[in-house]
């Protein structure tokens, strides 16, 4: 079979490259003790950042939706399958967000990547043009595909070279597109002049926060908080399978482009809502977030991100500045990660490595992601580990 053999002889060259990418299978909850393929090991993989996916009240409270609202939402949302939850949820997040945005609503998705698909089908009309940040996530990059408008990537924090671009611009729409946080450098776009960029030229700031959002922030209202920013231009998606530990996104943004998501977006219309359990259990991840818990939490993540800066000795392999959870040591080579995290994984711990297509070529990576949830001495063992193993490889 033609087909088969094709498939089989390109599946042969991503093994030699040392790009096959391979899952492992966890038995327990995600935390940072966890059983995999049968084995204990100390996990820094996850983005659960505040230790929610398997905090008791969390886990509780999807127990308790599934009881109220059964297990399946039973068709999309502009069907049947809009329920009580759902509509709470997104309550909830509008009110919590609020102090950023102006008539701000909120609009919940299943998931991250369909909301970013959603928002930019949805605004990136053929009148439009998008503005997109070189580094930005995959989903954000298919959003621009699935687009009509005309796409300009501007080069990772090029604020100049993104102003000629709207200077230089004639089209009806501006989406400037970023994410905040960015999800394999860790580094956090600089947002307060974006937004004064698109004030000053007339376009939308559209921020992908899934890895701000819970974190960043006196009470975890994200990027928007950490910042200080507000402004009828912005357009906000969040990410709740992370800091939040269950699972979906939402939209959040003035009423008029929610109402226009929910006629126009298709990854919207098209699919079937997630549970309802999901929208009730984030509800108590909100209240957990919002609360005196999840700015203890938020206190020790930051506590342990110092402490991890202040313990890696590294000389070879190279830290990228990061500020957030998510800790970057790139090492190069795709075999040479592939051979640390090997090594790392003989010790008992799970870093995993990140090749190309995900980062550019030449910086791949252990891609370290630390969570409220590790102790002082668990991310003490890491240091030692990865100071250890660079000696020993150099
Ligand atoms: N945006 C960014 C920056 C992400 O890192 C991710 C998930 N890795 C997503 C969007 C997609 O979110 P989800 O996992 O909920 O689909």
């Amino acid at each position: 079979m033609k087909l088969l053999d094709d498939l089989q002889q390109q599946l042969g060259q991503l093994q030699v490259q040392s790009l096959q990418r391979r899952r492992r299978t966890a038995d327990s909850p995600c935390a940072p003790r966890v059983v995999v393929d049968g084995r204990d090991m100390l996990a820094f993989c996850s983005n659960d950042y505040l230790g929610l996916a398997a905090h008791p009240q969390v886990v509780e409270a999807l127990r308790e939706g599934a009881s109220l609202y059964g297990a399946g939402s039973g068709a999309s949302h502009l069907v049947s399958g809009h329920g009580r939850a759902h509509a709470q949820l997104e309550e909830r997040l509008a009110e919590f967000l609020a102090p950023h945005l102006e008539q701000a609503r909120a609009l919940y998705f299943c998931t991250g990547y369909m909301a970013n698909l959603a928002l930019l089908g949805a605004l990136g009309g053929a009148d439009a043009m998008i503005f997109s940040e070189g580094m930005n996530h995959a989903s954000l990059i298919d959003g621009c595909r699935l687009a009509r408008a005309q796409v300009q990537v501007y080069p990772h924090g090029d604020i100049d070279a993104l102003e000629k671009m709207l200077i230089a611009s004639t089209a009806a729409t501006k989406l400037v597109v970023t994410d905040s946080v960015f999800s394999m450098d860790g580094d956090i776009a600089p947002l307060p002049q974006l937004l004064a960029l698109c004030e000053r030229h007339d376009a939308w700031l559209v921020i992908d926060d899934a890895h701000g959002f819970g974190v960043l922030g006196e009470h975890g209202r994200g990027a928007l908080e950490h910042f200080g920013l507000r402004s009828p231009n912005l357009v906000y998606m969040g990410t709740l399978g992370k800091a939040a530990g269950v699972g979906g996104a939402f939209v959040a943004a003035h009423e008029t482009v929610i109402e226009w998501l929910v006629q126009r977006s298709r990854p919207y219309i098209y699919t079937t809502a997630a549970a309802p359990a999901l929208a009730h259990a984030l509800l108590t991840s909100l209240d957990l977030i919002a609360g005196t818990e999840g700015h203890a939490r938020r206190a020790h993540l930051q506590a342990l991100i110092g402490q991890l800066d202040a313990t890696l000795t590294l000389q070879r392999w190279q830290r990228l500045p990061s500020i957030t959870a998510i800790q970057p040591v790139v090492i190069g080579a795709n075999q040479e990660s592939l051979d640390a995290a090997a090594a790392l994984h003989e010790q008992g711990l799970w870093v995993p490595a990140i090749r190309p297509p995900t980062v550019p070529r030449d910086t791949a990576r252990l891609r370290v992601t630390l969570s409220a949830s590790h102790t002082v001495e668990q991310v003490a063992q890491l240091a030692r580990a990865l100071n250890a193993l660079e000696a020993r490889t150099a």
